[in-house]
């Protein structure tokens, strides 16, 4: 009951700003695997979840709009409607299928890129190799205002499991191995498995990152730390 409590004063004195959308893999239905569930939604239904959004007054924002959002002084001004569209991990379909969509709305993005995906273009899996964007794809997708590329480690680990120069390591170098492919500084990072410590945290605070996001956590809210933007999963898993 207290925790209700807390929770619903500090909802009421911390407005929503923004729901930020979680998403991985995007491919038809025919293509499901369905081990993916729920990392793996239809190009159909990213269209559905869209008109349904703006049908209900939501705006789509860039990462630096939301950034924007979060540090300005004039919250009550703005509209509390805002979704911005982020994609982990560096998926070919998030190319193949989702872009199509999101430059026929017009609607900014932001792919959290993890490194080795990129270098090798794959992703191992139990069910075989998926086909990840690889650094031509990134480069051509980079060069379209839509889009923000962000940082998401190199090996796709859990941080928070990892040593402190190996935290180190996996953050700096993959933002190294971006920056090249991207030719813009990465700015925005995310955490695999939305997993992260202190050491984390306190690294991430150290450079040049505006924002990092967490896995989960809901919608981001006035005053909320950007160092762990909490995020929302989309599934299509009813
Ligand atoms: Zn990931």
């Amino acid at each position: 009951m207290f925790k209700k409590l807390k929770r619903y004063w500090y909802n009421l004195t911390h407005p929503k700003i923004c729901d930020v959308w979680e998403l991985h893999r995007v491919t038809p239905e025919n293509l499901f695997d369905e081990g993916w569930r729920p990392y793996v939604i239809s190009p159909n239904y990213l269209e559905y979840k869209i008109n349904d959004a703006l049908q209900k007054g939501f705006r789509f924002v860039s990462v630096e709009e939301l950034y924007a959002m979060l540090n300005g002084e004039c919250y009550r001004l703005l509209p509390q409607k805002n979704i911005v569209i982020t994609f982990d991990d560096g998926y070919l379909d998030n190319f193949e299928y989702a872009y199509p969509i999101l430059k026929k709305y017009n609607i900014p993005f932001c792919i959290f890129v993890a490194a080795d995906f990129m270098l090798t273009g794959v992703q191992k899996s139990s069910n075989g190799d998926i086909a990840m964007m690889d650094a031509n794809v990134l480069s051509l997708l980079a060069k379209d205002e839509l889009c923000t590329i962000g940082g998401h480690t190199i090996s796709h680990l859990k941080l928070a499991k990892l040593p402190d120069e190996q935290q180190k390591y996996e953050i700096y170098e993959s933002l190294r191995i971006l920056e090249k492919v991207v030719k813009n500084p990465i700015e925005y990072f995310a955490y695999p498995y939305g997993s992260y410590d202190n050491v984390t945290l306190s690294i991430i605070n150290q450079i040049n990152i505006k924002m990092s996001f967490a896995a989960w956590g809901g919608s981001a809210r006035k005053d909320c730390n950007l160092l762990c933007v909490p995020r929302v999963i989309i599934s299509s898993q009813k």
